[in-house]
């Protein structure tokens, strides 16, 4: 595989070290800009499937608000995000529902439940 150089910003800690790769493809061949040792793993992960945590909204009945803030209880592959988002948006969720409930569970085979991150009562 070709040598290539990517710059990436790592986000393991909030402190987002710039760090530039250089890779062929699958491995990490140097690395420079990141603070610690814990960014290889999320480099080498990176260059193979990047993978997130999604955080949104789906819709919700019978509570104050129209929409409960939800987020995938793992990451799971940003290519994915389109079709777990569309998924989500079919969704109507019935209040009351509670915060760390799992209101989609296993979306899209990916086995990673999609949780509530808000305690919505109904009203
Ligand atoms: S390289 Fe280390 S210090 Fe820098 S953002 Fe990643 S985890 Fe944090």
């Amino acid at each position: 595989m070709a040598i290539e150089k990517r710059h990436l910003v790592c986000v393991v800690c909030p402190i987002g070290c710039e760090i530039d790769v250089v890779h062929d493809g699958s491995k990490i061949i140097s690395m420079e800009g990141n603070k610690c040792e814990r960014s290889e793993e999320f480099v080498s992960q990176e260059l193979v499937e990047p993978m997130r945590v999604l955080t949104t909204t789906i819709r919700i009945e019978g509570s104050r608000w129209p929409v409960i803030p939800v987020r995938t209880g793992k990451s799971v592959p940003s290519r994915l995000f389109p079709r777990i988002m569309r998924k989500l948006r079919g969704i109507n969720l019935q209040a009351p529902v509670n915060m760390l409930d799992v209101v989609v569970r296993d979306v899209l085979g990916t086995g990673v439940n999609v949780i509530a991150t808000r305690t919505m009562r109904r009203e």
